[in-house]
């Protein structure tokens, strides 16, 4: 057999992937500037120069998330790793873990903690409500020796935000280290590290912060740190001990694994662009272009899943019409208007459909164009339409809702 015919199937030369509008739950459209970061020479991970870039990204990586911890830094993996790295290296054997589940990123906290040698006591809220913090609370009091409380801050499955501060003090009141899923919220809707008492948290490049998959953000407190020094066992993954990491991201600088150099050039460049643009104002923006978003939706009778308090601005989870089609509405999207827009996971696969508005997805433009291309697919299907009055009400809730910042 000939060399080449262990790949039978090869026909592209080169890749050009087509412009899309990323709507939903993630990624969302990468920026321009981080695009161009990314492309910029490649610099060895030991590099002084890129060292110092490192420190910078660490700085402004405290800032996105509003904390002074040390230990702040991203892991070299997707979100789902920065959710393992906490959990692995908090959990030992027999470790109990109150995990609060309202939606598919509850449940993989469950994963986290039971593959880890931990058990999970689990509190159920139903999808598309927060967590209730008096049924944490009963599970605290009937669990006294629990050592963590797990929650995701804004769970994408369902477009809820749960209380963090709430939770963060029952936590605390009970004894108990916390960690916060802030995968989509980071950039997105107020995050408070430090002034919320969050132990571990975690997050994601490709949500709120405009950037490509495939980075972490994480962060630590000093207990934490204490914690993970003086584990009994050994952390069970080598690759996301934190103390192992700690002689590359800590001061010594002492090869671990090679980073990802170009990546993190765009995420540096992500949160620069996060820096300049102000948190308060990013977090207004994804306000406003939900509210935009909602009054268009609204004109075409779609309902929204979560109730108006705990709704998530940058991933708006909607009921589909009766009688529609979901997944011909998501293809036409797709393959008429380069749109993509997600679709129900889990409980809600095939009931409802998720708007996600992060990061530099979050813009007028795209609010505008979302509407007009549904309205046109919705009516070519044939649902009555009454044509432009979705754009018509979004432009009137822009000029009802001036930026101010
Ligand atoms: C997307 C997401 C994750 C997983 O992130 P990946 O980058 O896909 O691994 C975890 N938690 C929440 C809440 C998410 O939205």
């Amino acid at each position: 057999m000939a060399t080449q015919d262990f790949c039978p199937e090869k026909k592209i030369s080169i890749f050009y992937p087509p412009q899309r509008v990323l709507m939903g739950p993630g990624p969302s459209d990468t920026h321009p500037r981080v695009l161009s970061a990314m492309s910029r020479p490649t610099l060895g991970h030991l590099d002084p120069v890129f060292t110092d870039m490192m420190e910078e990204l660490k700085s402004l990586m405290r800032y996105a998330f509003q904390t002074t911890n040390l230990l702040t830094f991203p892991v070299s993996g997707p979100g789902s790793v920065g959710m393992e790295m906490c959990f692995v290296n908090m959990i030992e054997p027999g470790d109990k873990v109150i995990v609060c589940r309202n939606g598919v990123f509850g449940g993989r906290m469950v994963e986290n903690v039971e593959r880890h040698g931990g058990v999970a006591v689990i509190v159920d809220d139903k999808w598309g409500e927060p967590v209730d913090p008096q049924k944490v609370e009963d599970a605290l009091k009937k669990n006294p020796d629990s050592k963590i409380v797990a929650f995701v801050h804004a769970e994408t499955s369902t477009g809820v935000q749960s209380d963090a501060k709430t939770l963060s003090d029952l936590a605390k009141r009970y004894n108990c280290l916390t960690i916060m899923d802030t995968v989509t919220s980071l950039g997105g809707t107020p995050i408070y590290i430090d002034g919320w008492g969050i132990d571990a948290v975690y997050s994601g490049s490709q949500k709120c912060l405009s950037c490509p998959p495939g980075l972490s953000p994480v962060s630590f407190s000093e207990r934490v740190v204490n914690l993970v020094k003086n584990r009994k066992h050994k952390v069970q993954s080598w690759f996301m001990d934190i103390n192992l990491l700690l002689g590359y991201w800590g001061s010594s600088r002492t090869y671990h694994h090679t980073a990802p150099t170009n990546a993190l050039y765009g995420l540096h460049e992500a949160l620069l662009m996060l820096y300049e643009e102000g948190l308060e104002h990013s977090w207004a923006r994804h306000l406003r272009n939900h509210k935009a978003l909602k009054a268009g939706l609204q004109t075409l009778g779609i309902e929204y899943v979560v109730a108006e308090p705990y709704r998530l601005p940058q991933l708006n989870a909607v009921h589909v019409p009766v009688g529609v089609d979901e997944k011909e509405v998501r293809r036409r999207l797709l393959a008429d208007f380069n749109m993509e827009i997600g679709a129900g996971l889990g409980d809600f696969a095939g009931k409802i459909w998720r708007f996600g508005l992060m990061g530099t997805s979050s813009r007028v433009e795209n609010v505008v164009f979302c509407l007009n291309a549904l309205e046109v697919v919705l009516a070519d299907m044939g649902m009555k339409v009454e044509r432009g009055a979705a754009e018509v009400a979004a432009h009137q809730t822009y000029a009802a809702n001036p930026m101010t910042l």
